[in-house]
């Protein structure tokens, strides 16, 4: 928008004709027409959420190997007009796709999750039954449907821009390996959210809402020793013990938990604890995790277990290499977007699910002996106060961090089911599932559409952001210069 000023009456006459040739532009229109029109242009793309939805949970690609997947979304986001850059940030299936009208700005990022989880495919029944096709991975967190949902909305926005005249940039994300909280921690640090206004992002559940309690920070790392063999009956003296180092760090792991705040969570695996009992372990090592609500406590907390480790290490004779894997923050919620994106839900509605989905439902919890409760598909209402954490971590997150960001969930599975499970498998590969997956694109169109219309929004958006920041900048959790782990695996 220009300001009005005075105006001399030849310049008067300039402005009065080029204001006949803006009139004869199609006008922006108002946010409820935007929105509206985003509505229908996701109920026609019916087909397209369907499509995306049952090929990837064909595929069930897991993390960093989701390379027909990421394909097929491509496909369908170049087939629609966007621009797409294949491989960004050193991962071969993260992509960045993008369409703009006018000089750019605003900016609206959606965020599109495909990796499944390995083990837990399950063909579309409701009890546990392995695929034909003997694919073992599956869609268990639901993110066919996520990144379908996600991809359609982004479409779908598009569409709505040019039929509405609406000025600025809709962007998908293509985030791969999200279970190993690798992708967006690396686009992060690549910068690719940063000129974004808002980013929006959603996630299959056995609930329907928006997310309003925040998630943990968290480091996930490797400590592995190297000693020296020897047999270990006839030279024992001979040898250096991994196995030993090992030991002395999960009890200095151990001990250090009473030392922390009970927000702190520490889990690990032994991964390798030698071969056979007659040769002392020659290498040994741990995966673990540490978490609390703080990225400062977890940088904390990790600096104790390298120590706790190298002082192992020099205790037994060994060498210790500890490697960080990847680390994610604590997310940020933006109460604004919160709003916006509960009065599309409730606009929206939850899904009408067919008949024979809301039998599956029951029939799974049967099976597993869990109430028969069905789906649940009531909206849950948006608490003043954000709730107490959960226990997990997202590298959404990482965005939640450069940007205002927002997600919530659509009900995808039967009420109670066990998530990242055969079950949850089994229902993300049902015709039912995929009305979760296209009242997300709703929402999430809605909202685009709403951001794009409302510099209100988007203002209230940045400042909420800005306050809840504070002087804090966004700083990648990784080691300087580390790579993605593709090709070869860790
Ligand atoms: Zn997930």
């Amino acid at each position: 928008m220009t300001s009005l000023r005075p105006l001399s009456s030849a310049a008067g006459a300039a402005v009065a004709a080029a204001l006949v040739l803006v009139a004869a532009a199609p006008a922006p229109a108002q946010d409820a027409d935007a929105r509206q029109a985003a509505i229908d242009e996701v109920e026609a793309l019916g087909g397209t959420v369907h499509d995306m939805s049952m090929t990837l949970w064909e595929y069930a690609e897991t993390a960093l190997e989701e390379q027909q997947s990421s394909d097929h979304l491509v496909r369908h986001l170049e087939e629609a007009g966007f621009e797409v850059e294949e491989g960004v940030a050193g991962m071969p299936t993260a992509f960045v796709a993008e369409w703009t009208r006018g000089s750019g700005g605003p900016k609206v990022g959606i965020l599109a999750e495909y990796d499944a989880l390995p083990g837990v495919g399950n063909a579309p029944v409701p009890e546990r039954q392995p695929r034909e096709d003997g694919v073992a991975s599956g869609h268990g967190c639901g993110h066919n449907l996520f990144g379908a949902g996600s991809v359609t909305a982004g479409i779908a926005l598009k569409r709505t821009m040019e039929e509405q005249g609406i000025d600025g940039t809709v962007r998908v994300y293509g985030t791969p390996a999200e279970e190993t909280l690798i992708g967006k921690v690396y686009m992060a640090r690549e910068g690719l959210f940063d000129d974004l206004d808002a980013a929006l992002v959603w996630h299959p559940s056995t609930d329907t809402g928006v997310s309003n309690s925040t998630s943990l920070a968290m480091n996930n790392f490797r400590v592995s020793f190297s000693g020296q063999a020897a047999h270990g009956a006839s030279d024992p003296w001979n040898g250096r013990s991994a196995l030993d180092a090992v030991e002395l760090t999960t009890h200095g792991i151990n001990l250090m938990r009473e030392h922390v705040r009970p927000t702190a969570r520490i889990h690990y695996v032994v991964e390798n604890g030698g071969d056979v009992p007659n040769v002392v372990p020659e290498q040994a090592g741990i995966w673990g995790f540490v978490r609390d609500t703080a990225r400062s406590s977890v940088d904390a907390h990790y600096e104790w277990i390298e120590n706790i480790a190298r002082g192992a290490a020099r205790g037994t004779r060994t060498e210790a290499e500890v490697t960080m894997v990847t680390g994610v923050h604590a997310t940020l919620l933006n109460r604004p977007l919160q709003e916006a994106v509960q009065a599309n839900l409730e606009r929206v509605g939850t899904p009408d699910y067919p008949q024979s989905f809301h039998r599956f439902a029951e029939e799974m919890q049967a099976g597993l002996e869990i109430e028969q409760e069905g789906l649940d598909t009531e909206i849950e209402p948006l608490e003043d106060e954000p709730g107490a954490g959960g226990g997990g971590s997202t590298d959404v997150a990482e965005v939640s961090r450069i940007t205002p960001t927002v997600s919530f969930s659509v009900t995808s599975a039967p009420a109670g089911v066990p998530w990242h499970s055969w079950a949850t498998s089994a229902a993300h590969g049902r015709d039912g599932a995929v009305l979760a997956a296209e009242t997300a694109a709703k929402v999430m169109a809605a909202t685009g559409a709403d951001l794009l219309t409302s510099p209100e929004l988007r203002e209230e958006a940045r400042s909420f952001f800005e306050e809840a920041m504070g002087d804090e900048e966004y700083e990648s959790p990784l080691p300087p210069g580390q790579e993605p782990p593709v090709g070869g695996g860790e």
